[in-house]
């Protein structure tokens, strides 16, 4: 029940940089505008770590096949091996509440969050990168297509976690049981989906209160996992002045496609941000090596 993270930085802090997205209004049952920090849940154990150790891009992705479907990228460096200990402990008692991990490696986690688009170009996006990746889904988002997203968990390079059930952009503002009834509620939907147990919480816009990291407690979340920078459709909206990543940086995107991009693909959003990414010397590391 302590242990609480700061609320007061979590809430609305992004608000203002939400300019930005703005356009993207159709995207009210998204993430809201500017994308906040929290959670992607757990698999501890996700085929990542089987499939290819840290997620690392260390087997066969071709560089000349990259080249040519993503102009201007090439394979991302393996990431350094996962520390021995893990930088940011989860706790079923406390869950912590953290928007970037304490590393100095040029190293960054890639989460992507909601579900509305449903692109098949990006699964095969995901198999030719093997780059390891986050996903925070909400059932209602998803729903129409549960496959969608068990076809990117079998590619091995995916980690699955919880977004709640109907994404309500403003958890405070619900009772405590009706936060639960959300959070453990899309704990059973993505347990029978995709057989996995999510263990970390992003809560939906980023906003959240001591009720809700409670919640996600009870509901048997063990970190809840916010953000640094977001994606936009070219661009990322940086929480500092640099606007530079720095090491251990949490990167949110969303599952957005056409109508939401101002008529840019999924793939294309992604590619950008992949460029952001290698433009300045970072490879993407998988988040559940270090969380
Ligand atoms: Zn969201």
């Amino acid at each position: 029940m302590t242990d609480t993270p700061d609320f007061s930085w979590s809430r609305r802090r992004f608000l203002g940089g939400a300019a930005g997205i703005a356009a993207l209004g159709s995207l009210a049952t998204a993430c809201g505008s500017g994308s906040r920090p929290p959670s992607s849940d757990g698999a501890g154990a996700s085929p990542l770590t089987s499939a290819s150790p840290s997620g690392a891009s260390t087997g066969g992705v071709d560089a000349e096949l990259i080249a040519r479907r993503y102009p201007g990228l090439k394979p991302f460096a393996p990431p350094p091996a996962p520390p021995a200990v893990k930088p940011i402990t989860v706790s079923a008692v406390h869950p912590p509440v953290f928007s970037r991990v304490p590393i100095t490696e040029k190293v960054v986690f890639v989460t992507i969050d909601d579900g509305v688009e449903k692109d098949p170009a990006f699964v095969q996006m995901v198999k030719d990168f093997q780059v390891p990746l986050t996903l925070s889904l909400a059932d209602t988002l998803i729903k129409d297509d549960y496959r969608y997203f068990a076809q990117l968990h079998e590619t091995g390079f995916v980690s699955i976690q919880n977004h709640t059930l109907t994404h309500p952009l403003d958890m405070p503002r619900l009772s405590p049981a009706r936060q639960l009834e959300e959070i453990a509620g899309q704990q059973e939907k993505l347990r029978r989906e995709y057989g996995t147990t999510p263990y970390l919480f992003r809560p939906p816009g980023g906003n959240y209160d001591s009720a809700t990291v409670t919640a996600a407690r009870e509901a048997g979340l063990k970190g809840m996992m916010l953000w640094k920078e977001s994606m936009e459709i070219h661009d990322m909206q940086y929480q500092t002045a640099s606007h530079r990543l720095r090491p251990g940086d949490i990167i949110l995107c969303h599952f957005r496609g056409p109508a939401q991009l101002k008529g840019e693909t999924m793939v294309q959003m992604m590619a950008n941000l992949y460029r952001h990414i290698q433009a300045q010397g970072f490879t993407v590391a998988n988040i559940t090596d270090y969380v």
